[in-house]
């Protein structure tokens, strides 16, 4: 897709907006652009630089997706809402079309990568917590301040603050290395026409700055060898994160797209075409909690003999949640297509019942107690009926967001236990 209306290449050390920005090396990609991380030459600092495909319908969705960046970033002044923070846009002619670019904040890696990182074997308790905290704070601003609905949200499109400057330790920036082999220069194939002296002369430095960047690639977070394989740590990594991705963004009162929503984190009334509103991001927010405390999708619907992959999902859904309530099952545009008028599925009849507290403690082996706890918190956010699920705010004063670990409990008991020897003293 490196053709006309496709993707720009990008080689290391190419100038951007005038020589502003200056690509260091590649962080990511999606269906409509490449994520580059370059160096801003104005604030000394790095950026996330996002070059959409030049396609007039990339184009479109980019200028989209900047309208919501802005107006996520006018909001948000302190940037301490947990979302992405937009610096600057601009479009850069290349050799295949005109591309959109806009300039990120620089975060670390996605909460898939971290999944994966971890082997698939589920996050702690804590940790989750955080990362749910910051993603609820997000999907919090967004809905009730700014009424806008992010409609894409998943582990992908949640990221990592990364806590280190890529400039002192480019490694440790985040999980990358050790996820991925490295990635090369770039992509070959375009290469840029004419280049005036400066942009040379910048390119020059740029590539030096580089070279010493991958002298040490090999190193891993913390430090430690990378050919320990079997546990590792998350002890150290910071689980703030934020929200990106506003490529499918709407307005609560202003919406553009019937099906919206990543296929495994797409909420029932979604599916069913019953309309929609905030309450399918928590429905999304739920699915990538609990991948994250298992390392397993939630639902995984796969398209089988005689029914198509939206009624398996509605199947999955009734499995571990029970069955829908009749009158949500029928109320859809879609309804007709998979339920009876019973509300009962026409095509899968027998479904095996598994629910939630009990999956995670029989697949899962999470504790008696945890799994009660966060089955209870996860519960009442995969609501069938959309308007019971509780807002982001309801969701960051459960009492499970505000559970302290076993640990600052035995603190804080010590501590309140000194107290009251001070006092009585
Ligand atoms: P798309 O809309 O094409 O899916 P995304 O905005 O999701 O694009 O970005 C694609 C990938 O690029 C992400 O999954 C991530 O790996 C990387 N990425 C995006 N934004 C940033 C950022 N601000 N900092 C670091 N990496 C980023
Ligand atoms: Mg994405």
């Amino acid at each position: 897709s490196y053709r006309k209306g496709g993707y720009h290449a990008v080689r290391i050390g190419d100038p951007f907006s005038g020589g502003r920005y200056i690509a260091q090396r590649k962080l990511g990609w999606g269906q409509f652009s490449t994520v580059w991380l370059a160096y801003d030459t104005l604030s000394s600092s790095y950026v996330a630089l996002k070059i959409q495909k030049s396609a007039q319908q990339f184009a479109q969705a980019a200028l989209h997706e900047i309208e919501f960046l802005s107006a996520a970033a006018d909001g948000d002044l302190q940037n301490t809402k947990c979302v992405v923070r937009l610096i600057d846009h601009f479009k850069h002619a290349g050799p295949n079309g005109q591309h959109l670019c806009m300039v990120l904040e620089f975060l670390g890696d996605s909460l898939l990568r971290l999944i994966r990182y971890n082997r698939y074997k589920g996050l702690k308790m804590d940790k989750v917590r955080e990362i749910c905290r910051c993603v609820l704070t997000g999907l919090d601003y967004l809905h009730r301040e700014l009424g806008m609905i992010h409609s894409d949200l998943k582990p992908e499109n949640i990221l990592l603050c990364s806590t280190i400057d890529p400039a002192k330790d480019p490694v440790r920036s985040g999980l990358t290395p050790l996820l991925e082999k490295p990635e090369g220069n770039a992509n070959g194939g375009g290469g840029s026409s004419t280049m005036n002296l400066i942009e040379k002369k910048l390119k020059r430095r740029a590539k030096r700055a580089v070279a010493k960047i991958s002298e040490r690639r090999v190193s891993m977070v913390g430090g430690e060898a990378s050919s320990k394989t079997e546990e590792r740590s998350l002890d150290g990594i910071d689980m703030r994160c934020k929200v990106v991705d506003f490529g499918n963004a709407c307005w609560g009162d202003k919406q553009f797209a019937e099906e919206i929503q990543t296929r495994q984190y797409r909420a029932p009334e979604v599916i069913l075409k019953s309309g929609y509103s905030f309450s399918v991001d928590m429905w999304s927010f739920g699915c990538t909690a609990f991948e994250l405390v298992t390392g397993d999708m939630m639902f995984a619907p796969k398209e089988g003999n005689g029914y198509g992959e939206d009624e398996d999902h509605l199947a999955l859904m009734m499995e571990l949640l029970g069955k829908m309530p009749r009158k949500i099952a029928i109320g859809g545009a879609k309804s007709k297509d998979y339920f009876d008028r019973h509300g009962d599925l026409k095509r899968i009849r027998r479904l095996k019942y598994w629910p939630l507290d009990r999956l995670l403690v029989d697949k899962y082996k999470l504790p008696e107690a945890e799994a009660k706890e966060f089955a209870e918190f996860l519960s009442p956010i995969l609501e069938f009926a959309p308007e019971k699920r509780p807002t982001a705010q309801q969701c960051l004063e459960h009492p499970w967001m505000n559970v302290v670990s076993t640990l600052n409990k035995n603190a804080d008991n010590v501590e309140s236990h000194m107290r009251n020897l001070h006092i009585e003293g």
